[in-house]
């Protein structure tokens, strides 16, 4: 596998020459009883048999954490070696039961694998970037059909990534302000885009929703950075709380969903300028973007280039708000 990366979007492609998917045997490898075949890298409870949550490394990697990057030049074409690592986050020992349906404890529990292995994969100065998502369903590319999230770490930053971290610096130059912030304050006044809030969360769909019910989920206090904010117990069961409920509201529309967590790159990084990361902890502010996918509503010709989205966030707030969500109960 090589990287490779456009001269003009400076944007790193992954490329893989052979088709070669592990075989199983139709058998899922993350169910309790497989644990041979691939060693913990986080297990709870620790060292217990009857695991609740795992973190394994990935069985078919797109990253390999051995070695250097081996940055090279090929004329004016950039390349360089997969190197990074490639996680997956078993949420749960059963087999058919989604995040949403989980009960907040293991929910919280996942969160706090999301933050075990984040700020340990920091502790390596050769990726810049730790990004932490899940695919649900089919239509999202979900590949193992146990439920499970995948870390990657990266000795780049993602393209969107770079984007977003560079705007966020630019508002604050110019403002002094945390974009994201600013974009909190606007929603609650407005009130026309949120679809849940409590004391501590929001989420809302975004102004320039890309796709039909995008949604984010954000503290509504200023913080940079995922680990370092969630880092008790207690918070990370009121997230767990928060984010089971817009799960279920997001269910209703669509069981096929990307969901990625934005937050701080990795500031000991190598070969980091200096002083580039300033302003980090003031300019940016930590979010997890769910993308649903509605294979009815996406459009062919799906460029990417610009993005169709064809409802607007108003209206699709107002039906997630207004979701009637099953388990009620469950999720206080
Ligand atoms: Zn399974
Ligand atoms: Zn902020
Ligand atoms: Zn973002």
């Amino acid at each position: 596998m090589e990287l490779r990366k456009d001269p003009i979007t400076t944007s790193w492609v992954i490329f893989e020459d052979s088709e070669t998917e592990p075989s199983n045997g139709g058998e899922c490898l993350l169910c309790p009883g497989h644990e041979e075949v691939s060693a913990g890298i986080y297990t709870v409870p620790y060292g217990n048999p009857d695991w609740q949550v795992r973190v394994v490394p990935h069985l078919h990697p797109l990253y390999r954490i051995e070695g250097d990057a081996m940055r090279r030049g090929e004329g004016l074409y950039d390349k360089m070696r997969n190197l990074g690592a490639h996680e997956i986050v078993v949420e749960t020992p059963q087999h058919d039961l989604q995040l949403s349906g989980q009960t907040p404890e293991n929910i919280a529990q996942v969160l706090r694998a999301y933050v075990a292995r984040l700020a340990d994969l920091k502790q390596d100065r050769r990726f810049k970037y730790i990004t932490v998502f899940r695919n649900q369903g089919e239509a999202a590319g979900q590949d193992l059909a146990h439920p499970h999230s995948e870390i990657t770490a990266t000795p780049f930053v993602p393209r969107r990534m770079r984007y977003e971290l560079r705007s966020a610096q630019r508002h604050y130059d110019l403002k002094e302000r945390c974009v994201i912030c600013d974009i909190v304050r606007q929603e609650l006044t407005q009130e026309v885009r949120t679809v849940a809030s409590d004391d501590r969360y929001i989420a809302f769909c975004p102004f320039a929703s890309r796709v039909p019910y995008e949604t984010w989920i954000l503290p509504l206090y200023h913080h940079c950075c995922f680990e370092e904010d969630l880092n008790s117990w207690d918070s990370q069961l009121r997230l767990a709380r928060f984010i089971k409920n817009v799960l279920l509201r997001i269910e209703t529309v669509s069981p096929a969903y990307h969901l990625v967590l934005h937050s701080a790159p990795n500031t000991n990084a190598k070969f980091e300028q200096a002083g580039y990361w300033k302003t980090l902890a003031e300019d940016y502010h930590w979010h997890f973007e769910i993308l649903p996918v509605l294979t009815s509503k996406s459009k062919s010709y799906s460029l990417k280039e610009v993005y169709y989205n064809s409802m607007v966030p108003e209206r699709a707030a107002k039906e997630l708000r207004a979701a009637v969500i099953r388990s009620a109960a469950e999720s206080s």
